[in-house]
């Protein structure tokens, strides 16, 4: 099962990533945590992408699309992968296409978290992350169940974002919608893609995708359709 989760910044797919990591063994693959780990570790690719990222803008498409395909031979990503963060536009789009091709895989998926606009700064902008294991957080719509520490693993320290400020977030949108809203239709030409109202609490966002892939694996099992399995 490979599937992409597509959405402005905000719209939860990081959080919904982490559910399906946790809940059925996938890997998440997310150029923006991949930017980041390389700018922490000062490589090229992050030294090139700091100034980027902290605008708002995207970074190139050559670079996110050569870590997406060094991440997909990795292991652990034979049980599906959830792209997130990725494709952002039109060139990755292909660019997704080829890797897929090359390696006997094929998306499953494209689920659209449909979110409204203007909730979308405070869920940036309250957003935080442990700073040893990564867990999400929010200032308002998820604290950790003991204040100050950690529900996964215990640690009191937690991080934010450069990038999370309302001014950088509207770059972002901006970004969104001009250059990443724009690669829906190909994959609707396909058939692919999916809908979820991502307004609705976390849990009932992460049923709602969950009924979605139970249905493409329904369609999946021979002889127990109609309808012929996506090939
Ligand atoms: P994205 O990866 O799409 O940028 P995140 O998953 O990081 O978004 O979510 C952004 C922030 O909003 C996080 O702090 C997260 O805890 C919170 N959040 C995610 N989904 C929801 C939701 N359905 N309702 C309220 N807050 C949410
Ligand atoms: P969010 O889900 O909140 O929008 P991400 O963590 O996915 O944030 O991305 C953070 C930043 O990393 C983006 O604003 C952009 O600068 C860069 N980035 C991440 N993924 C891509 C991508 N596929 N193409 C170009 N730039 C990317
Ligand atoms: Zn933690």
């Amino acid at each position: 099962m490979n599937i992409i989760l597509l959405g402005p910044p905000g719209a939860g797919k990081g959080t919904q990533a982490a559910r399906l990591v946790a809940e059925r063994g996938m890997a998440q693959l997310s150029t923006g945590d991949m930017l980041r780990a390389a700018v922490k570790a000062g490589t090229p690719v992050g030294l090139q992408a700091k100034a980027v990222m902290e605008a708002g803008e995207l970074v190139s498409d050559a670079i996110v699309s050569a870590l997406i395909g060094e991440r997909l031979d990795k292991a652990d990503t034979a049980e599906g992968v959830i792209f997130d963060g990725y494709p952002r536009t039109a060139a990755q789009a292909d660019a997704l296409d080829l890797l897929l091709l090359e390696r006997g895989r094929a998306l499953d998926w494209v689920i659209e978290l449909e979110v409204d606009e203007a909730a979308l700064i405070e869920r940036v902008v309250g957003r935080y992350t442990c700073a040893n294991c990564g867990a999400g957080y929010h200032d308002r719509f998820k604290s950790p169940v003991v204040v100050g520490t950690c529900d996964a693993c215990g640690a009191h320290a937690f991080k934010r974002r450069p990038d999370d400020n309302a001014e950088t977030v509207g770059t972002r949108m901006a970004e969104y919608r001009a250059k990443t809203a724009p690669i829906l239709p190909i994959y609707e030409a396909r058939g692919l893609v999916r809908r979820v109202d991502g307004m609705a609490d976390m849990e009932m966002v992460g049923s709602a995708i969950g009924a979605i892939l139970a249905e493409r694996t329904d369609r999946a099992r021979p002889g127990s359709v109609s309808v012929p399995a996506r090939g």
